[in-house]
């Protein structure tokens, strides 16, 4: 979620409507983007405009059962009358049905949790009998900043008797101490549950007993691994509150995702109603999609080269700020977003020096003061350009601006429409660019606007079952009560296999009351819940012995080898050791003219397939695999042009990794029939491996570095050509199982986006990959069209 959530105010303009320096689009979003495109040249930029209407506004009075404090608290802030999906969640949570509201960015779902969650404190703390149980409520973000803003917007509805506190890793010894003792509204999020509420439950048995709501705010962030994780975490909390007798109802908000019912029911583990209609209202909306043009330098293997999605994006701030338009620009990384900005304050100051102080950069980090004043001078204009990461990182209440501009795909469709809502609140008109980057993905995506703007948004996809996080979570489970067999439901199917194997390798101990933690140390650290799995290896400046970061140990071999240019916060370092029996990488600033790629050998082996589709003859498949990696080398290349300066050979040890992997063979009979010669398999394979992984974040809800892919011309377990697609996380992240489920629609993107590539021999935008281990060699494009061709052609026949 976006800050911007917690503003109630359907009914009244932002403060800064009413015509403020700078403000308003004061064109309708059309005839700014006719302006943007006059510029010459830039026309043919433009691949798709597509116009969303805008949308009236649709209230509901309010429920009878809302509390006469809590709905005055919330008319004397504007709400008039609630909007319809607002009343509908919260009647489903008031009648005790866990609920999850998804629908769009500022469509302040925070009233319809509020409602029942706020009626109930009010009853509770208002009513005389001694015998009744204070009612409680908790609240769970992925981030402190949201969790601090929300407690702003409680602080300043101040109903009288309900207190409110965060409880985070901030939270001094004696704010925790009240917040267990006396608090009725806290503000939490899964590390603190996992960490220190739950481990010490005993303490907090007051508040347990009480609990009647768990509010889970942006659920839509708990995916992958992270996701499994959380959902283990809230069935360890569900469990706890059984305890003590109480059964509290679960509200989730979430972004517009497909399948919302599913994915907030695999998260709390029980049935979940969904509230998708949206009554808020909203402007027309005009999503420009914009590739930028290729320029005269070459890349690897000679391949042509785009101008970068970041100079783009500067262009077009510039000249939106000259407009007076209020912009807020997406770039992926904080060095492209400073970038970003100090582009475009050159740009601008052309033009009017004063301008250029009206563009600042968003750093992650700032204190919540520090956010309110950059969140006031934009909606007073005195600010007209920011220029930020992802959302997440913000937290930050910037909504209601007139233009949203990305440079690159941010991931997801539901990612894509959260930032686009950004512009353009309540009946103001709003511009979204989508800026391409140079890949697969990203290209697809603006020559093929139906797979962005004509298909429902993609699922969030996790695996609850993942034994590499059931596993600790049971022991931490077990820890906090000892675990019976009725409790193997609420865990999953695979629960008392794990419990055994955990017994078996002396975690747990089976007694007559269950099984026990008997162990000394914290079960809860058995489980890292924000890292993928597997140890970290920790980054240290050195020198200083300051240390700026960690890397997952499945991906340190590839990124912090000896020898490795290391970005941390717009900083070049370059490793000097990298020590495997510590777990640490030594690094040293630097400034190289070169950026490194690891070369890497994959050996893929099937350890069990456990689903199969027949595609005519070719087949495909979902099972469990062990990947053997081995880092035998780097190369150095050329900034900006990627010319190959040179390769050093490296000394690191395999590593193996058991996973899950999606994986499709075709047979020598169907080879021969697309006339590729027998040399031609092995790049034609490899190409169709590297573009299936940039295109899956279409359909999982994942990124292309969580996964990764190995191809062949002939594979010894299955006897044939075979393109392997898997999780990069210890025991799978759901993002395999996802492309099995989806096949037919991936792989036809797949196809589509290599054969819809301007290129002639393969490029970034199809099928080169930044990540490759063999340095994007052998690659045949038009073999890859031709292999897909007849993988799909065998689906037709089915
Ligand atoms: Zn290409
Ligand atoms: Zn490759």
């Amino acid at each position: 979620m976006t800050a911007c959530e917690s503003d109630l105010h359907p009914d009244t303009p932002p403060e800064s409507g009413i015509s403020l320096p700078g403000g308003r689009i004061r064109s309708d979003p059309g005839t700014l983007m006719d302006r943007l495109v006059q510029a010459p040249g830039r026309a043919e930029r433009l691949t798709h405009l597509e116009r969303v209407p805008a949308r009236e506004a649709r209230t509901r009075p309010w429920p009878s059962w809302v509390h006469p404090e809590v709905r005055a608290a919330f008319e004397s802030r504007g709400v008039t009358e609630p909007w319809l999906h607002q009343v509908a969640g919260a009647e489903h949570a008031h009648a005790g049905r866990h609920v999850v509201l998804a629908t769009g960015t500022a469509s302040g779902k925070t009233l319809g949790y509020l409602l029942p969650a706020l009626t109930a404190l009010a009853s509770s703390t208002g009513s005389r009998r001694g015998s009744a149980r204070t009612a409680t409520v908790l609240y769970l973000s992925p981030t402190k900043a949201l969790a601090q803003d929300q407690f702003a917007l409680l602080r300043d509805l101040d109903l009288s008797g309900v207190r409110v506190t965060t409880y985070d890793g901030d939270s001094s010894m004696e704010e925790r101490d009240w917040a267990r003792d006396h608090a009725h509204y806290v503000l939490t999020n899964p590390d603190m549950l996992h960490r220190t509420l739950l481990p010490g439950h005993a303490r907090w048995a007051k508040f347990l007993a009480g609990l009647r709501y768990v509010v889970v705010d942006e659920c839509h962030h708990y995916r992958g691994v992270f996701g499994s994780h959380v959902a283990q975490i809230l069935r360890r909390l569900r469990r706890i509150c059984r305890h003590y007798g109480a059964d509290p109802v679960f509200v989730l908000s979430s972004a517009t995702v497909a399948e919302p019912q599913v994915a907030a029911g695999r998260l709390v583990g029980a049935p979940v109603e969904a509230v998708t209609e949206d009554g808020s209202p909203r402007g027309e909306t005009a999503l420009a999609l914009w590739e930028p043009p290729l320029t005269r330098l070459t890349g690897e293997n000679g391949a042509p080269v785009r101008r970068t999605a970041t100079a783009e994006v500067a262009d077009l701030l510039a000249d939106l700020v000259i407009e007076g338009v209020r912009t807020l620009a997406f770039v992926r990384s904080r060095r492209g977003s400073e970038t970003v900005a100090m582009t475009t304050r050159d740009h601008v100051a052309r033009v009017d020096t004063g301008l250029a102080r009206r563009v600042a950069a968003y750093r992650g980090g700032y204190l919540p003061e520090e956010r309110r004043e950059l969140e006031r001078k934009l909606k007073n204009g005195s600010l007209l350009a920011l220029s930020a990461t992802n959302a997440l990182e913000l937290g930050i209440d910037i909504s209601g601006l007139d233009a949203v501009l990305m440079a690159g795909f941010p991931g997801t469709r539901a990612a894509m429409w959260q930032q686009v809502g950004r512009a353009g609140r309540d009946r103001q008109g709003a511009v979204g660019v989508l800026v391409a980057r140079d890949d697969p993905l990203d290209t697809y995506l603006v020559h093929h606007p139906q797979a962005l703007l004509g298909r429902p948004v993609e699922s969030t996809v996790f695996d609850p079952a993942n034994p590499y996080v059931l596993g600790p979570h049971l022991c931490a489970a077990a820890s906090e009560l000892p675990l019976t067999e009725d409790d193997f439901t609420l865990f999953g199917d695979t629960t008392a296999e794990a419990v055994d194997a955990l017994t078996d390798a002396g975690l747990l101990r089976r007694r007559p009351r269950g099984w026990f933690w008997t162990r000394r140390d914290r079960a809860s650290d058995l489980a890292d819940i924000r890292s993928t799995g597997g140890t970290q290896v920790r980054v240290v400046e050195q020198g200083t012995g300051r240390m700026l970061g960690t890397v997952d140990a499945g991906a340190s071999h590839s990124t912090v080898h000896p020898g490795a240019v290391y970005l941390h916060q717009g900083v070049t370092y370059l490793v000097q050791t990298l020590d495997l029996d510590e777990s640490a990488a030594l690094v040293e600033r630097a400034e190289p003219d070169y950026s490194t790629t690891a070369r890497e050998q994959t050996d893929i082996r099937v350890l069990e397939t456990e689903r199969e589709q027949r595609w005519g003859e070719a087949n495909l498949f979902l099972g469990s695999v062990e990947v053997t990696s081995h880092v035998v080398a780097f190369l150095r290349r050329r900034l900006v042009s990627g010319e190959v300066l040179g390769e050093d050979p490296l000394d690191l040890p395999p590593r193996t990794l058991t996973t899950k992997a999606v994986w499709w063979t075709l047979t020598q009979q169907q080879l021969a029939a697309t006339g590729l010669q027998p040399a031609d398999v092995p790049g034609a394979a490899h190409a169709a491996e590297h573009a299936s992984i940039g295109l899956l974040p279409l359909i999982a809800t994942c990124d292309r570095w969580d996964i990764g892919g190995v191809s062949t011309a002939f594979h010894e377990d299955t006897g044939e050509m075979t393109v392997f697609v898997y999780d990069g996380h210890p025991g799978g992240a759901g993002f395999a199982e996802r492309g099995f489920t989806d096949a037919g629609e991936w792989l036809t993107m797949t196809r589509d986006a290599i054969a819809a590539c301007d290129c002639d021999e393969g490029c970034p935008s199809c099928v080169q990959s930044p990540k490759c281990g063999n340095a994007n060699n052998p690659l045949d494009k038009r073999g890859a069209v031709a292999v897909l061709d007849a993988l799909l052609a065998g689906r037709m026949l089915e």
